[in-house]
């Protein structure tokens, strides 16, 4: 797989930092690797050195590459803030560059000199600050266009293209689904690159969790995990926040017995204890752990004193007011 792989590093972006790749362990192969090994592209992790100002506020020290054969996009983590992902969209074949959820303008621009890119678009998936917080720097300073929900057009800062449910918008060739996801805010959209198999679920899809119901109800939260779990299982979730950690010892608490659980709280508990992200995460994971896809479980309900006769929205109120509580 090196050898693979290995021509692809020396027009890689992250090729300009000074030491080594590295593969990930086996472990965290197994948990990721089908995917990215899908189509024989893999999944390499570049440490890099720690940016001058430390904005690294919540222990992850490195950026992650993702490299798919499979198509032209890769995607890189950039940690923002105490606990939020901005990601970085790069097109090989054209260049475009775009972010998204850019909490803070500073750890994007960063990440973009280093690999001396320009931003053409930001990408919000909801209004909130710690999504849409480096909007106008970054818009300033690259002239880029801000792309969000028309549901939120009066709220994300410098929006320039409103879209709607269902309309597909291209980034560099690469169709873009927008997915309206309301339930954390009732303008969330999730933005779906089928042909890249990744997801960006911002506040709505969390590894082992949903977002907070600030502005929407169970029906409406419900609803929209079931639009993403309808997405095919080997989708790779980038979601907007690091939460993975805190949220096993919930999912946990509730459904105990879980065998897949268990493991994959282990191998979370292992990446964290090396400062290495857990996102992406899988549809297949988080339907098999995350007690949120899963209102229908038997263990969850009886841990929750959930009759077997109420709805899966009803739930799924449940679980989040327990979990809100926890
Ligand atoms: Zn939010």
């Amino acid at each position: 797989m090196l050898s693979k792989i290995a021509p692809l590093m020396a027009s890689f972006p992250c090729s300009r930092v000074r030491r080594q790749p590295f593969l990930l362990p086996n472990m965290r192969k197994n948990w990721l690797g089908k995917n990215f090994l899908y189509g024989f592209g893999t999944l390499v992790l570049r440490p890099i050195k720690a940016l001058q100002g430390g904005i690294y506020s919540f222990g992850v020290t490195q950026f992650l590459c993702n490299i798919s054969t499979a198509s032209s996009l890769q995607i890189e983590l950039v940690p923002c803030l105490q606990d939020n992902y901005a990601y970085l969209l790069h097109d090989v074949d054209t260049g475009t560059v775009g972010v998204v959820d850019p909490s803070e303008a500073v750890s994007v621009i960063n990440a973009l000199e280093r690999r001396n890119q320009n931003l053409t678009y930001i990408l919000n998936t909801h209004h909130h600050y710690d999504h849409t917080g480096g909007n106008m720097e970054l818009k300033e300073r690259y002239g880029a266009k801000v792309i969000g929900s028309i549901k939120d057009q009066d709220r994300i800062p410098g929006i320039d293209i409103a879209l709607k449910d269902g309309e597909t918008w291209m980034f560099a060739g690469h169709q873009v689904l927008v997915m309206e996801t309301p339930g954390h805010t009732r303008g969330h959209v999730s933005f779906y690159f089928p042909r890249s198999g990744a997801v960006f679920s911002g506040d709505t899809l969390f590894s082992l969790s949903c977002g907070k119901l600030f502005e929407g109800n169970p029906e409406q939260m419900l609803s929209s995990l079931r639009k993403l779990m309808a997405l095919p299982d080997d989708t790779n979730i980038y979601c907007g926040h690091e939460y993975t950690a805190s949220n096993s010892k919930f999912a946990l608490s509730i459904e105990p017995n879980n065998k897949e659980l268990q493991q994959y709280v282990a191998h979370v508990a292992h990446l964290r204890s090396k400062k290495l992200p857990t996102i992406p995460t899988t549809l297949k994971r988080e339907k098999k752990c995350n007690p949120f896809l899963r209102t229908s479980s038997s263990e969850i309900r009886k841990n929750l004193k959930i009759p077997a006769s109420a709805s899966d929205s009803h739930a799924l109120g449940v679980i989040r007011q327990a979990k809100d509580n926890f």
